[in-house]
Parts: C-alpha cells; structure tokens; sequence
C-alpha cells in the first residue's frame, strides 16, 4: 500500500480521500487554490501546498503544477476525485511517466471509454446494447436529416467528449434539427475544445440507471449493482439511489453483466461506472463510462458496506479487491441528494457567498458528505455543491421519511439552496411510487 498521495481537488471529495487514507494509514498532501485557502478539511491533511490562483486553468487542471506539488510531497500517487482532471487521459500518463501512480484507470481504457463515439463501438463489439444511432461522428446537416428519418424523430444530438449534461440538444423535426446541430456543435466547441458531436434517438420517458464497477489488476471484475439516477433537471443528477425502485429483477442481472462485459473489454481497472437508460419497457441501452469516482458513490457504499474509495487504492496500488463479487450485497435502501448553493427562485442561479448560519443533520441513518462549516465563503470560481445527505434504510418508504426529516433539519443562511426543491421531491406522490423518468423535474415539478 501507498504510504503517501497527493489529492488534485478540492471540497467534500478532497475531504473524502482524506478520511479514508486517515483510516488506512496512508499520510496525504493535498493542493489547494488560493480561492480554498481557509477551507477547513486543509488542516486534516498531513499537507497542503498552494498551487495558484483561483481560475482552474491555474490550479486544479495545471498539470505542471500538480506535478509539482506532487514531487515536493514526495507522493508515491495521486487521486484526481470527479471532475477537473479525473478522466483526462494526458494527466494520467503524465503522472505514470513520472513514476507517481494515477489512482485510476489504464491510459488505454481510458481511452477506449473516454470518446463517448469510440465507447459505442467498444459496446457493439461486447454485445452491450446501445441507443440506436450514427455509427459515428455527423458533421453535415444532409447526414443529420438523413438519419433522423432513418431512427425517427424525437433524437438528441450529443457531444462525442460531453459531460455535465453540456452540448446536448433534442430535435423533434427537421428545422429543430438544423438549428441544433449548429449550436451542439458550437457548445461542445467552446465547452470541450472538441465539436464533434453524433446523433441518437432520444428516449422519451426513459429512466437513467448506473452500474458501478471496480476492477483490480488480477483479473477481477466485480460490479456493485446500480444507482437510480433519474431525478434530474438539465440532464444533471438531484437525487441518486439505489436499488432502482422499479427495475425487474431480471432487468438487474441483465444491466450488471452488461457493465462487467463493456470494463472487460475496455481492460479497464480501478473504479467506474457505465450508464445506461432504461425505456418503458425496461429495455436497456448504453449511455457512456465515467472513468473515475463519482459524486453518488455513498449510495453504493450504503447498500453494499464497501469504502470504494479504500478499495481505489488497493487496486491502484497492485492489491487485489478486498472481496469476491459474491459477497457484495444490496442491502436496505440508500438515498442521495445534492445540496448545491443555487437559487431556485432564480432559475438556479448560483449563491455563493459566506455561509453565515448552519445546523447540520445528523441521527440514525444519516451520513452528511461536506467540507462546508458557519463561516465558511463559498467561492464563486466552482461547482455549486456544497452538501450530500444521504441516508440508508431498510425500505425505501422509510428513506424518503428518513431523508424528509433531515432535509428539515437542514438549515443554511443566507446561502439559498436547493433544499425546498428536494424536500419537495420527496414529498412529490410520483417520486415516491418510483413513477419518474429523466424529463419528470422539469416537466412536472418546475414547469409554471
Ligand atoms: P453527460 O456526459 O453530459 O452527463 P450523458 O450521456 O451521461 O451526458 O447523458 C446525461 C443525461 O442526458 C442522461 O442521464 C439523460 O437524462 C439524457 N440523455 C442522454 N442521451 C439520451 C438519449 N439518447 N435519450 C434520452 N435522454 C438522454
């Protein structure tokens, strides 16, 4: 095992890693902005060093710097978190060049899965179902227009390096089609430095269930069930849980051997988690691969009583798993919901600013993820996720009521968050008869 790494983010999961290595033995050093200077979680690291002013360019995704922090600790590897430089594939080899390990996958699977056009064909060939489809890349409205007509309208037209829900457009009829294909493009440009975008059907009514995977270098592949993340509004995840309240079982087994057949392929280690959205008719089809740790992990922690992220480590360190696939179950229901400092008055606008007033909850079944305290300023240079609350019960019913009580617990001043949104998926009849799809937030609950 490590007996040092360096942790390149910031906020709750820079928080996370340090806890988990404090619980293993393993020393950390930890790079900061001069933006997170008074974050608290830096002084329960072993090290924190200043790697540049607050514009990512100049902290977080500089590279050179990174590296640097990481030789002056004297760090044996590195833990990207999610986001920033997590599934960049250049980092990794930078940092394995240097004899520093990426706590991560293989460059090459990186690679393989990274490309969401490159992952399709990787999923055709492992027989995974994906949404049909361009085969490849469309750059020319004649192609759009063509194979629109060949799947059928409604489609949505996706960025081949997207994420975070940017660069997407749907398309009912040919006008709309036109139209999005030049702003899809010029999104996924100015977001990605990349254009290149293709083109799927858009399920309607569709749910978006993950499964996550952990894979170490002796050849063991394991899956950890799935997460339901279908509570969304712009394409981006509010609620997370799991099981899926809906999936037949056989859907389950189905979803899971899939994800393991898609990691196999892409001979890919360490943690990651392949998407997928389910039809109405529980059909199947393959989204993309994350490459990294993602901010809905403590949902599968709850179910299954892994740490993910201690095993992160054993495998990156040339450990095997610390267990068989046999003996991961899901037991009871965990929830998850992303506090982030958005205005919901004020179509989400964020709100940063010094935190003045906090009371967290707590009590059974509840595990509160955050670096946040009274006092603390949120920085406007970041994403807006202050909190995750989570709770595991044995019942989903009893988890919604769990989560209620501690989303009441809740209080933050005067930073406005979207806390009254999710108390009030929790109360929503739909939410709680597991009757939702990934369109049913802003349909339903934010159209006025
Ligand atoms: P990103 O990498 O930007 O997060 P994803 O491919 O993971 O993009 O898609 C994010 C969300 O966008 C999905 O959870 C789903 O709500 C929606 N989405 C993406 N592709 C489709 C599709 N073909 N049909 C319906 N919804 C889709």
């Amino acid at each position: 095992m490590f007996s040092k790494i360096l942790i390149a983010n910031r906020g709750e999961i820079a928080l996370r890693i340090i806890r988990a290595c404090r619980e293993m033995g393993v020393q950390t050093a930890v790079v900061y902005s001069t933006a997170d200077k008074d974050a608290a979680y830096l002084k329960l690291a072993d090290q924190a060093i200043c790697i540049g002013d607050p514009a990512p360019a100049e902290s977080y995704l500089n590279i050179p710097r990174i590296i640097s922090a990481a030789e002056i600790a004297d760090v044996q590897a590195i833990h990207p978190g999610y986001g920033f430089l997590a599934e960049n594939a250049h980092f990794a080899e930078v940092c394995r060049s240097c004899k520093i390990e990426f706590i991560g996958p293989p460059v090459s699977a990186m690679a393989a899965v990274g490309d969401k056009v490159a992952c399709k064909k990787l999923a055709k060939k492992a027989k995974v179902p994906t949404v049909p489809g361009s085969d490849g890349a469309v750059d020319d409205e004649r192609t759009a227009l063509r194979l629109a007509e060949e799947i059928g309208y409604p489609v949505i037209i996706k960025a081949a390096a997207g994420g975070g829900g940017r660069g997407m457009r749907i398309a009912h009829n040919d006008v709309s089609l036109q139209a999005g294909l030049r702003q899809a493009q010029a999104e996924a440009e100015n977001a990605f430095k990349n254009s290149t975008v293709y083109i799927e059907k858009y399920i309607e009514f569709g749910r978006h269930v993950e499964v996550q995977v952990i894979a170490d270098a002796h050849g063991n592949v394991c899956h950890l069930w799935e997460r339901d993340c279908s509570m969304q509004r712009r394409h981006q995840k509010l609620v997370e849980e799991s099981p899926s309240p809906v999936l037949k079982s056989k859907v389950r087994e189905a979803l899971c051997q899939s994800a393991v057949r898609l990691i196999k392929a892409a001979g890919y280690t360490n943690a990651g988690t392949v998407e997928f959205l389910v039809d109405k008719d529980q059909n199947h089809y393959l989204l993309e691969v994350n490459a990294r740790i993602q901010v809905e992990h403590p949902v599968t922690e709850q179910v299954t009583g892994l740490d993910l992220i201690k095993e992160q480590l054993r495998v990156a360190s040339g450990l095997p798993l610390s267990f068989k696939q046999e003996q991961v179950p899901q037991n009871g229901h965990a929830i998850e919901v992303r506090i982030n400092a958005e205005d919901p008055e004020r179509k989400f606008a964020p709100s940063p600013g010094v935190i003045s007033e906090l009371r967290l909850p707590g009590g059974p079944r509840v595990r509160l993820d955050t670096h946040v305290y009274a006092g603390y300023r949120i920085p406007p240079n970041y994403d807006s996720m202050v909190a995750k609350l989570i709770v595991h019960c044995p019942t989903r019913a009893e988890a919604i009521s769990t989560m209620r009580r501690a989303l009441g617990e809740f209080h933050i001043a005067p930073t406005k968050t979207t806390i009254p949104l999710l108390m009030q998926i929790m109360d929503n009849q739909n939410f709680q008869s597991g009757d939702v799809d990934t369109g049913f937030i802003e349909r339903v609950m934010l159209a006025k």
